[in-house]
Protein backbone atom coordinates (compact mmCIF):
# COMPACT_ATOMS: atom_id res chain seq x y z
CA UNK A 1 0.00 0.00 0.00
CA UNK A 2 1.12 3.65 -0.71
CA UNK A 3 1.65 5.37 1.93
CA UNK A 4 -1.32 8.07 1.85
CA UNK A 5 -1.78 10.19 4.45
CA UNK A 6 -5.12 10.14 5.80
CA UNK A 7 -6.23 13.37 5.78
CA UNK A 8 -6.70 13.59 1.35
CA UNK A 9 -9.96 15.34 1.72
CA UNK A 10 -13.09 13.71 -0.04
CA UNK A 11 -13.05 16.66 -2.91
CA UNK A 12 -10.15 14.82 -4.82
CA UNK A 13 -13.10 12.08 -5.60
CA UNK A 14 -15.21 14.83 -6.59
CA UNK A 15 -15.89 14.32 -10.65
CA UNK A 16 -14.98 17.96 -10.84
CA UNK A 17 -11.50 17.15 -9.20
CA UNK A 18 -9.05 17.78 -12.60
CA UNK A 19 -6.36 14.65 -11.43
CA UNK A 20 -7.11 11.15 -10.94
CA UNK A 21 -4.28 8.42 -9.34
CA UNK A 22 -2.81 8.20 -6.15
CA UNK A 23 -2.55 11.95 -4.16
CA UNK A 24 -0.97 12.57 -1.20
CA UNK A 25 -1.43 15.81 0.70
CA UNK A 26 2.39 18.23 0.65
CA UNK A 27 4.15 18.97 3.67
CA UNK A 28 3.22 22.57 4.82
CA UNK A 29 5.97 24.76 4.88
CA UNK A 30 7.20 26.55 8.38
CA UNK A 31 5.45 29.78 8.05
CA UNK A 32 7.85 32.73 7.11
CA UNK A 33 8.34 35.90 9.60
CA UNK A 34 8.02 38.47 6.74
CA UNK A 35 5.62 37.80 4.11
CA UNK A 36 7.98 38.90 0.38
CA UNK A 37 6.77 41.79 -0.92
CA UNK A 38 4.06 41.51 -4.35
CA UNK A 39 4.61 43.03 -7.65
CA UNK A 40 3.53 46.93 -6.81
CA UNK A 41 4.57 46.88 -3.72
CA UNK A 42 7.90 48.66 -1.92
CA UNK A 43 10.34 48.64 -4.63
CA UNK A 44 8.84 46.27 -7.32
CA UNK A 45 7.72 47.70 -10.51
CA UNK A 46 4.01 47.20 -11.08
CA UNK A 47 2.97 45.20 -14.37
CA UNK A 48 -0.49 47.38 -14.40
CA UNK A 49 0.65 50.96 -13.85
CA UNK A 50 3.07 50.40 -16.17
CA UNK A 51 0.74 48.60 -19.08
CA UNK A 52 -0.06 50.91 -21.81
CA UNK A 53 -4.25 51.03 -22.84
CA UNK A 54 -3.15 49.39 -25.84
CA UNK A 55 -2.45 46.20 -23.88
CA UNK A 56 -6.35 46.36 -22.67
CA UNK A 57 -9.08 45.26 -24.49
CA UNK A 58 -11.51 47.91 -23.29
CA UNK A 59 -10.63 51.01 -21.09
CA UNK A 60 -12.73 53.42 -19.78
CA UNK A 61 -11.56 56.66 -16.94
CA UNK A 62 -10.98 54.86 -14.09
CA UNK A 63 -11.27 50.90 -14.85
CA UNK A 64 -9.53 48.57 -17.68
CA UNK A 65 -10.21 44.94 -18.66
CA UNK A 66 -7.54 42.75 -20.10
CA UNK A 67 -7.39 39.50 -21.34
CA UNK A 68 -5.19 36.68 -21.36
CA UNK A 69 -1.76 37.03 -24.35
CA UNK A 70 -3.79 34.03 -25.93
CA UNK A 71 -6.48 32.03 -25.86
CA UNK A 72 -6.66 29.34 -22.90
CA UNK A 73 -8.96 26.30 -22.35
CA UNK A 74 -12.44 28.78 -21.07
CA UNK A 75 -14.36 30.35 -23.76
CA UNK A 76 -13.27 33.30 -22.31
CA UNK A 77 -10.68 34.61 -19.10
CA UNK A 78 -10.59 38.49 -18.51
CA UNK A 79 -9.21 40.56 -15.59
CA UNK A 80 -10.44 43.68 -14.52
CA UNK A 81 -8.04 46.65 -13.10
CA UNK A 82 -8.85 49.81 -11.47
CA UNK A 83 -6.43 52.59 -12.88
CA UNK A 84 -5.62 53.50 -9.68
CA UNK A 85 -3.00 51.66 -7.84
CA UNK A 86 -5.06 50.10 -5.16
CA UNK A 87 -5.67 47.33 -4.19
CA UNK A 88 -9.16 46.14 -3.17
CA UNK A 89 -9.85 47.33 0.88
CA UNK A 90 -7.73 50.62 -0.24
CA UNK A 91 -10.64 51.53 -2.59
CA UNK A 92 -12.19 55.14 -2.08
CA UNK A 93 -16.48 54.73 -1.74
CA UNK A 94 -16.71 56.19 -5.70
CA UNK A 95 -14.66 52.97 -7.24
CA UNK A 96 -16.11 51.01 -4.36
CA UNK A 97 -19.27 51.62 -5.82
CA UNK A 98 -17.92 51.29 -8.95
CA UNK A 99 -16.38 47.85 -8.72
CA UNK A 100 -19.91 46.61 -8.00
CA UNK A 101 -20.94 48.30 -11.27
CA UNK A 102 -18.59 46.99 -13.40
CA UNK A 103 -18.75 43.40 -11.74
CA UNK A 104 -21.94 43.23 -13.33
CA UNK A 105 -21.58 44.44 -16.02
CA UNK A 106 -18.57 42.25 -16.82
CA UNK A 107 -20.49 39.33 -16.04
CA UNK A 108 -23.24 40.08 -17.98
CA UNK A 109 -21.14 40.96 -20.74
CA UNK A 110 -19.14 37.39 -20.53
CA UNK A 111 -22.60 35.22 -20.18
CA UNK A 112 -23.69 36.52 -23.54
CA UNK A 113 -21.03 34.66 -25.43
CA UNK A 114 -22.43 31.82 -27.01
CA UNK A 115 -21.84 28.56 -24.98
CA UNK A 116 -21.18 30.48 -21.62
CA UNK A 117 -23.07 28.60 -19.12
CA UNK A 118 -21.63 31.11 -15.73
CA UNK A 119 -18.64 33.57 -14.78
CA UNK A 120 -17.00 33.23 -11.68
CA UNK A 121 -15.47 36.42 -10.55
CA UNK A 122 -12.34 35.85 -8.39
CA UNK A 123 -10.06 37.86 -6.53
CA UNK A 124 -6.49 36.84 -5.14
CA UNK A 125 -4.10 39.09 -4.92
CA UNK A 126 -1.11 37.37 -3.54
CA UNK A 127 1.42 37.95 -6.74
CA UNK A 128 0.20 41.40 -7.46
CA UNK A 129 -1.24 44.28 -5.01
CA UNK A 130 -2.36 45.98 -8.10
CA UNK A 131 -6.87 45.61 -7.88
CA UNK A 132 -7.33 42.53 -10.40
CA UNK A 133 -10.31 40.77 -10.45
CA UNK A 134 -10.41 37.61 -12.21
CA UNK A 135 -13.87 37.10 -14.62
CA UNK A 136 -13.70 32.75 -15.98
CA UNK A 137 -16.40 31.84 -18.25
CA UNK A 138 -17.34 28.09 -17.76
CA UNK A 139 -18.53 26.57 -21.12
CA UNK A 140 -22.52 25.82 -20.98
CA UNK A 141 -22.91 21.70 -20.71
CA UNK A 142 -19.34 21.10 -19.20
CA UNK A 143 -20.82 19.89 -15.68
CA UNK A 144 -17.60 18.39 -14.42
CA UNK A 145 -16.09 21.86 -14.59
CA UNK A 146 -18.58 23.25 -12.16
CA UNK A 147 -17.41 24.75 -8.85
CA UNK A 148 -13.79 25.94 -7.31
CA UNK A 149 -11.72 24.11 -9.85
CA UNK A 150 -12.40 25.88 -12.50
CA UNK A 151 -9.34 28.05 -12.79
CA UNK A 152 -7.60 24.57 -12.90
CA UNK A 153 -9.37 23.12 -16.14
CA UNK A 154 -8.32 26.03 -17.89
CA UNK A 155 -4.80 25.26 -18.28
CA UNK A 156 -5.69 22.15 -18.63
CA UNK A 157 -8.27 22.35 -21.51
CA UNK A 158 -6.95 22.64 -24.69
CA UNK A 159 -6.82 26.55 -25.82
CA UNK A 160 -10.01 27.50 -27.61
CA UNK A 161 -9.54 28.62 -31.44
CA UNK A 162 -8.04 31.79 -31.70
CA UNK A 163 -10.61 33.38 -34.31
CA UNK A 164 -13.06 32.59 -31.51
CA UNK A 165 -10.72 34.01 -28.77
CA UNK A 166 -10.23 37.33 -30.71
CA UNK A 167 -14.56 37.34 -31.27
CA UNK A 168 -15.28 36.77 -27.88
CA UNK A 169 -12.91 39.57 -26.94
CA UNK A 170 -14.40 42.15 -29.52
CA UNK A 171 -17.95 40.86 -28.33
CA UNK A 172 -16.82 42.37 -24.58
CA UNK A 173 -15.37 45.41 -25.41
CA UNK A 174 -18.08 46.27 -27.52
CA UNK A 175 -20.80 45.48 -24.82
CA UNK A 176 -18.94 47.43 -22.28
CA UNK A 177 -18.31 50.29 -24.43
CA UNK A 178 -22.42 50.51 -24.87
CA UNK A 179 -21.84 52.19 -21.42
CA UNK A 180 -19.16 54.21 -21.98
CA UNK A 181 -15.24 54.16 -22.34
CA UNK A 182 -12.91 52.80 -24.96
CA UNK A 183 -13.17 49.36 -27.04
CA UNK A 184 -9.98 48.32 -28.24
CA UNK A 185 -10.85 44.94 -29.43
CA UNK A 186 -11.68 44.41 -32.53
CA UNK A 187 -13.22 41.16 -34.38
CA UNK A 188 -11.14 38.84 -36.56
CA UNK A 189 -10.04 39.99 -39.94
CA UNK A 190 -10.30 37.41 -42.28
CA UNK A 191 -7.25 37.27 -44.84
CA UNK A 192 -8.83 35.66 -47.48
CA UNK A 193 -5.42 34.70 -49.24
CA UNK A 194 -5.42 32.43 -46.13
CA UNK A 195 -8.50 31.30 -44.85
CA UNK A 196 -7.37 29.57 -42.15
CA UNK A 197 -5.47 32.54 -40.24
CA UNK A 198 -7.00 35.51 -38.36
CA UNK A 199 -5.04 38.91 -36.90
CA UNK A 200 -6.61 41.72 -35.47
CA UNK A 201 -5.43 44.70 -33.36
CA UNK A 202 -5.62 43.94 -29.77
CA UNK A 203 -3.97 41.20 -28.01
CA UNK A 204 -1.35 40.60 -30.32
CA UNK A 205 0.28 36.71 -29.08
CA UNK A 206 3.46 37.50 -27.94
CA UNK A 207 6.62 35.94 -28.99
CA UNK A 208 7.89 33.67 -26.42
CA UNK A 209 4.68 30.70 -27.00
CA UNK A 210 6.12 28.88 -24.06
CA UNK A 211 4.77 31.85 -21.26
CA UNK A 212 2.25 31.01 -18.92
CA UNK A 213 -0.81 32.19 -19.61
CA UNK A 214 -3.46 30.83 -17.54
CA UNK A 215 -5.05 32.36 -14.55
CA UNK A 216 -3.08 29.87 -12.62
CA UNK A 217 0.40 30.56 -13.79
CA UNK A 218 -0.31 34.13 -14.62
CA UNK A 219 2.15 36.41 -12.57
CA UNK A 220 -0.53 38.65 -10.83
CA UNK A 221 -0.69 35.10 -8.80
CA UNK A 222 1.93 33.15 -8.45
CA UNK A 223 3.37 33.87 -5.45
CA UNK A 224 7.19 34.26 -5.35
CA UNK A 225 8.80 31.12 -3.80
CA UNK A 226 10.52 31.90 -0.80
CA UNK A 227 13.84 30.03 -1.58
CA UNK A 228 14.69 31.52 -5.04
CA UNK A 229 12.76 34.49 -4.80
CA UNK A 230 15.98 36.29 -6.89
CA UNK A 231 15.67 33.85 -9.47
CA UNK A 232 12.03 33.85 -10.19
CA UNK A 233 12.15 38.12 -9.99
CA UNK A 234 14.93 37.99 -12.48
CA UNK A 235 12.99 35.89 -14.82
CA UNK A 236 9.89 37.60 -14.80
CA UNK A 237 12.08 40.63 -15.72
CA UNK A 238 12.90 39.05 -19.08
CA UNK A 239 8.94 37.96 -20.01
CA UNK A 240 7.16 40.97 -21.48
CA UNK A 241 4.04 41.33 -18.65
CA UNK A 242 0.70 39.23 -18.74
CA UNK A 243 -1.72 40.70 -21.71
CA UNK A 244 0.56 43.22 -22.66
CA UNK A 245 1.22 42.04 -25.83
CA UNK A 246 3.80 43.62 -28.14
CA UNK A 247 3.19 46.98 -27.12
ZN1 LIG B 1 -0.18 49.53 -10.01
Amino acid sequence: MPDTPPSVPDFTQWPSFPFEGDIRVKQLADPVAEEPLRKGEGNRDCTACQAPDEAYIWVGERWRVRAMDRPTGLPMVLILESRSHLDLGDLPNLLAAELGVMTVRLERAIRSLDGVARVHVNRWGDGSAHLHMWFLARPYGQLQLRGTFLPLWDSILPPISEARWRENLALVAAWLAEFGGRPLAEPPRIQWQAPSSFSGPAAEPVSEPAEPASVIEAAEEAPAPEDDEEVTEAEEDQKPAPGTGSA
